[in-house]
This record gives structure tokens, C-alpha cells and sequence, in this order.
């Protein structure tokens, strides 16, 4: 593993190369002729050769890895050896128009069917299909299991025009996974129905349960599996403790990220609303998204995060599924995720387009309570439970991490071996916060025994419990009204932790209730002791915790009331010089009037990245711009003049 090389090549040898097969030099043509880019990013190629091959695959890549080309690329050389139609499995008809508009802006003739057509459209769309020119169709499962839809399929099986199958988001398909989809179950009848029919998966979804329960329900027991590097180089990982989250999060927003487009991530739907409200109070364009608002509203709401620029939405984990927009630039939590599984599919949709992104999470005490209560009241089986837990203390171990995030996250995923002189912990990313400014740590053993023999003696003098809030008051001998009230002051424990700072006290309870050697209760969220807290006591689990740094928003909080500087235009994503700068700014007025026109979200017209290029290097000619990466033929014929037109001015 090497966090810092998984970026694709540079150049690549011309498509011509006597050395490669066949199937590769068609492959890298496709590449770089359609979609405008040099070279293949690292499984893509094998996966692209498996199935031009008529061999199965499963493909497991992070979001943003690049998993569309990997069924588009071998559709299109299947299609030009008059292999038909590939059809692609996709869970949201929602975003299938924009993915359709960005095949049909490289010249690929694509389109999908789903309900929101109407009869005429969906009439030529399937005679397009039929027919046999079409080069792929996007289709949700409901439709594609269908009697109807099998029948249509069997006909184009019949006359050899069936390509492929592609089953995006393929995760769908398992109980495991929190997307599950009960129309997936019925996709294995593809197999059954056209064994000979190549079939890929796709997922951004890594575990060990979910890998092979995709491989059992869509019985792709002899699909090649591919497993791409997990790691993404790009995000910048940062977790801060909870203090004033809100006043956290306008901050992190103004100071480095203003006027870009990103998602906060809230556990309910009454955060969500509020948050968004209070954003837009403070002059950030937000956006609320839940599942408890109207299908309308979602919608709109969605449509406008894909198409304009620099909106921030606000959402529960409704949001986010394959919503495929490049430049979200960063993701943030306000809550903690269920599990490091979730909070690495949710920040991974920050940054796809490889250029610079941050997921940023803000959390607390509260937090863990929450999630451990969730645990434990729910319904679910102890074996399950215990499996929760097993998953919350990771995601905490993170948070509290001293050491290098990306490492973690990575070992987590069995990427990285876990070895027992800590090899894996010594070695440093470069870009996560405990990279970049690694925190001091303190040895809390003693600190953790002297809150727990507290709360013990609080259970003597009277077996009441009390919250966190009131137990860092006694330890650190404060006098309080409930102090006197309780006469907690001639307790033994009184003031035995003064030394201790109130932000190390509770992030030793955090790391006690992680742990499961406390336990919250009721709703004053009173502290209790475990059977496992004896082992504490007696100096047998060691704990050595981040010296916790003041935050930054607590030393300069009050300040955003006075906000009052304007969003500034998005800066470029690379270094442009002030006339460079110009040429990026015509470009993206130029961009959004194509893309308007056109009804699509503008990075299908052309990224960010590309138009940069463009910017920095000016090209005079059209084989000069056909040269910059993101640029393929069609783009080329269709906007060529005109962007060298705009370059000129
Ligand atoms: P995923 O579906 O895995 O999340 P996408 O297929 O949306 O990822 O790809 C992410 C981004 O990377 C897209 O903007 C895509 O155009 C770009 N991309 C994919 N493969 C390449 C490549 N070989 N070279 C350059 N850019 C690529
Ligand atoms: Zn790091």
C-alpha cells in the first residue's frame, strides 16, 4: 500500500503498441478517442479485458475509483464488433438522465427507461434498443425483471445483440448492506435466462459479508474479482471534538471551503431542516434532504446540488447513493456515523474528480451515548448487537486516534497488515490532520480508574447516579449546587482529578463508554458502572488517549455573527496565474450556458479539471486541445472552435 501512488499514469503507450492484444489496443482507443483521457487507472484495464472476453466480474472500488468505465468502455468495443446492446442495472432512475446526458455528450449512444417517460419516448427508445443501436441502456431492476422486459431481452439474446450486463451499486443486493434492495434479488434470473451474456458488478462496498453474499445471490461464483486500493489519496481526513458544532462547522465552511459544493451529514431529519436553515442564515447557500420531505422537493433539491455551483446540502443518510457529481469538495459530519463502513462510503463522495477534498467530522460525549444507546435498546439479537458494538468502538477508536487516520481506515479494511510491532502505526499519510499536526498523548489509566472508583463511590453513598457533567465537577472539586446538595464534597474522590482539564475528563469517559466499561442510562444519561470497569480498576486495560487541543472555533467563537464577506468565486483547482484565472472564469460562464441548454449538470459538459487545462495552457490549435485530458473526439468536433473562440478573447 502507498497512499500517494494510486493516480494513474502520466502517459501511456499509443493504443497502436504491437505488444498488446487486440481487445487492449481497441480498449485504450475507446479510452482516449471517447472519453479524452491517456490511460487507465490500475484494475480498470484487467477488468475492461475480462469482460470484452465474455468473463464475469466483480468489481469492488472506492467512490470515485472510476467503476463506470470499467462496463461503458467494453459496451462500446462490444458494440462496435456488432455485440449489441449492454444493459446497465441501476438502483436510482432519479440520476440515470444526467448519466445517459454525459454518454450522449461523448457521442455514445445511450439512454434509459423508466417511468418518468413518456409513452412515445419510451416506444423509440426501445425500438432504439431492439434495433440493436443503441449502446447502452440504463434501466432500474423493477423494469428489467419484468415479463415484458425479459421477453424484449430474449429476442435481442436470440439475434446475438445482448452485450453485457452491468449491475451498478451491485451492494443492493445484500441484507448486510443499508441500501438493500429487494428487486436485486430477482436479478440472478440474467444469469439463468442468458448464461452466455458477460455480467460485471460493481460496488463501492468492501466488507468480507457483503462481498460474498453479492457473489451467492447473483451467483457470479466464477466472476474474476477485482479489489482496487481503497485508499483516496486526495481526501484529507480531520476529527475534531465537538465544541459548539455549529460554530465548528461555519468555520471549517468560510475559512476553507467557501463557495464550494459539499454535504453535512446529520443523523435526523429535525437537524437536517434546521442546520439548512441556519446555514442560509448565515449566508451559505444550503440545501435540506431527507427522506420526510416530498418526492418533489427531494428532487428539486437534488437537481439543483447536481447542476449549480457551490451548493452545500444538508442530508441524512438518504442522500448520497449513486449521486456520481465530481466536485464536492468537501463532506462533513455533524453526527457520528454507525460504523467506519458508512463514514468511508460518505466521505468518499467527496473528491471524485482526484483533486483536492476534506471529510471533516465533528464529535462528542453525546455522540457515543447516543450510539451505544441505539445499540442497546434496539430489538435486534445479542450476536447482532455485539457485532454493533464490535463496529461502534472501531469508529471511536478512529476518532480518538492519535495516529496516522488513513492507516487506520486501511487497516480496517485489511489493506494495510496489522502487525504486532506496530509498523503500520508509525508510518504517516501526509495528509490527515494527525499528519499534519500530530497531537500530543497523555496516559489516562490513572485518570480513567480515579472517574470510575467516583462514580463506585457514588453508588455507596446513596446508589444514585449521576450524569458526566456532574462527575467531572466532583473530580475536579468543584462546588456546585448539587455538590453541597448530594455533600458530594466530603466524598474521597472530591478533587482527586483537578489536574485533569473538563475536555480530558470527557474524553476519558468517551473512551469508557466505547470501551464498555460504563454504561449510560435513562435520559439524564446517568453513568453506571460495567462488570468489565473492575478490570480498569485493578490497572489492568491501559489507556493512552489525544491530548485534547483547545478547537480552534471555541478560541475565536462569536466572530460569525459579524460575517459579512461576500462567497467568493470558486478558486480554480490548480495554480493558475491571474490571466489564467480569467481564461478558467470565461470558460465556466461558458460551460454553464452549454450545459443549461442542454439540461445537464455542467461537469458533464466538461470538468473542472479539464477547463483549468485548458486555462493554463491556451492552446492555439485543435490537436492542441485535443491533447488535454477530459477532451474526446466528440467534444472536440462539438466545442472545439467555440472554446478556442472563448480562449482567444
Ligand atoms: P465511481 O463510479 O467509481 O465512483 P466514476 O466512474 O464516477 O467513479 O469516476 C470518477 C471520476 O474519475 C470521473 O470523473 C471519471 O471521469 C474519472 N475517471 C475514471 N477513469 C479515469 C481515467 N482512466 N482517467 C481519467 N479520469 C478517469
Ligand atoms: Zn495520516
Amino acid at each position: 500500500m502507498t497512499p500517494d501512488s494510486s493516480d494513474f499514469p502520466e502517459t501511456a503507450p499509443p493504443a497502436s503498441d504491437p505488444a498488446r492484444t487486440a481487445t487492449e489496443r481497441a480498449a485504450l482507443s475507446v479510452l482516449q478517442t471517447v472519453f479524452g483521457y491517456p490511460a487507465f487507472r490500475d484494475a480498470q484495464a484487467a477488468v475492461i479485458e475480462q469482460v470484452c472476453g465474455d468473463g464475469d466480474a466483480l468489481v469492488l472500488m472506492p467512490t470515485g475509483g472510476g467503476k463506470s468505465l470499467c462496463y461503458q468502455v467494453p459496451a462500446i468495443v462490444r458494440h462496435r464488433a456488432d455485440r449489441g446492446v449492454a444493459i446497465v442495472v441501476s438502483p436510482l432512475i432519479a440520476l440515470m438522465h444526467d448519466q445517459v446526458g454525459a454518454l450522449e455528450e461523448a457521442g455514445v449512444h445511450a439512454a434509459c427507461l423508466n417511468s418518468s417517460l413518456s409513452a412515445e419516448e419510451a416506444q423509440r427508445i426501445e425500438r432504439e434498443m431492439m434495433g440493436g443501436r443503441l449502446v447502452l441502456l440504463y434501466a432500474a431492476p423493477e423494469r428489467i425483471t419484468t415479463p415484458r422486459f425479459l421477453a424484449q431481452l430474449d429476442s435481442l439474446d436470440e439475434r446475438g445483440l445482448l452485450s453485457l450486463f452491468a449491475i451498478d451499486e451491485a451492494h443492493c443486493v445484500s441484507q448486510w448492506g443499508h441500501d438493500f434492495r429487494e428487486d436485486y434479488l430477482s436479478l440472478n434470473v440474467l444469469h439463468e435466462r442468458y448464461p452466455g451474456v458477460p455480467r460485471i458488478a460493481l460496488t463501492a462496498t468492501a466488507d468480507e459479508l457483503t462481498r460474498a453474499d453479492i457473489i451467492e445471490r447473483l451467483q457470479l461464483q466464477d466472476a474474476r474479482i477485482f479489489i482496487s486500493s481503497f485508499d483516496r489519496p486526495n481526501i484529507r481526513y480531520a476529527i475534531v471534538e465537538k465544541d459548539n458544532a455549529r460554530g465548528q462547522l461555519l468555520r471549517f465552511i468560510s475559512d476553507e471551503h467557501e463557495g464550494d459544493a459539499g454535504i453535512v451529514y446529520c443523523q435526523s431529519r429535525k437537524k437536517v431542516d434546521e442546520t439548512a436553515a441556519w446555514l442560509v442564515s448565515e449566508g451559505i447557500s444550503a440545501l435540506p434532504y431527507h427522506a420526510g420531505l416530498d418526492a418533489d422537493v427531494r428532487r428539486h433539491h437534488q437537481d439543483r446540488f447536481l447542476r449549480e455551483d457551490g451548493l452545500v446540502m444538508v442530508a441524512t443518510i438518504a442522500f448520497g447513493m449513486g449521486i456520481d457529481k465530481p466536485d464536492v469538495r468537501f463532506v462533513a459530519h455533524l453526527d457520528l456515523p454507525k460504523n467506519i463502513e458508512s463514514y468511508y462510503q460518505e466521505t468518499g463522495r467527496a473528491g471524485r474528480d482526484g483533486l483536492p477534498a476534506d471529510a471533516w467530522m465533528t464529535y462528542g460525549l453525546a455522540d457515543v451515548v447516543n450510539q451505544r444507546r441505539m445499540i442497546d435498546e434496539s430489538p435486534a439479537g445479542e450476536d447482532f448487537k455485539r457485532g454493533q458494538v464490535g463496529k461502534l468502538e472501531a469508529l471511536l477508536a478512529l476518532a480518538e486516534a492519535h495516529d496516522c487516520r488513513r492507516i487506520r481506515l486501511l487497516t480496517y479494511f485489511g489493506e494495510v497488515q496489522d502487525t504486532t510491532d506496530g509498523a503500520q502505526a508509525r508510518y504517516r499519510c501526509g495528509n490527515c490532520d494527525n499528519c499534519i499536526h500530530p497531537p500530543a498523548t497523555w496516559n489516562a489509566t490513572e485518570a480513567a480508574r480515579k472517574a470510575l472508583s467516583c462514580i463506585y463511590r457514588f453508588h455507596q453513598n446513596g446508589g444514585q447516579r449521576f450524569g458526566a457533567g456532574h462527575l467531572i465537577d466532583v473530580l475536579r472539586g468543584k462546588v456546585t449546587d448539587k455538590v453541597t446538595q448530594h455533600s458530594h464534597a466530603t466524598l474521597s474522590t472530591f478533587g482527586i482529578g483537578a489536574d485533569v482539564t473538563e475536555a480530558q475528563w470527557r474524553a476519558v469517559l468517551r473512551q469508557l463508554i466505547a470501551l464498555g466499561h460504563l454504561r449510560t442510562e435513562g435520559e439524564y444519561h446517568t453513568l453506571e458502572l460495567t462488570d468489565s470497569a473492575r478490570s480498569v480498576l485493578r490497572g489492568e486495560v491501559q489507556l493512552l488517549l489525544r491530548e485534547s487541543i483547545p478547537t480552534a472555533a471555541s478560541a475565536k467563537r462569536g466572530r460569525f455573527g459579524a460575517r459579512s464577506t461576500p462567497a467568493k468565486d470558486k478558486a480554480p483547482p490548480v495554480p493558475l496565474d491571474d490571466e489564467a484565472t480569467e481564461r478558467f472564469a470565461s470558460l465556466k460562464a461558458w460551460r454553464a450556458e452549454v450545459a443549461r441548454e442542454h439540461n445537464l449538470p455542467a461537469y458533464v459538459v466538461f470538468q473542472d479539471r479539464t477547463l483549468a487545462e485548458m486555462a493554463r495552457t491556451q492552446p492555439h490549435s485543435l490537436d492542441d486541445l485535443a491533447q488535454i485530458s477530459g477532451v474526446g473526439a466528440k467534444k472536440l468536433e462539438a466545442y472545439g472552435t467555440e472554446i478556442l473562440r472563448v480562449l482567444a478573447l
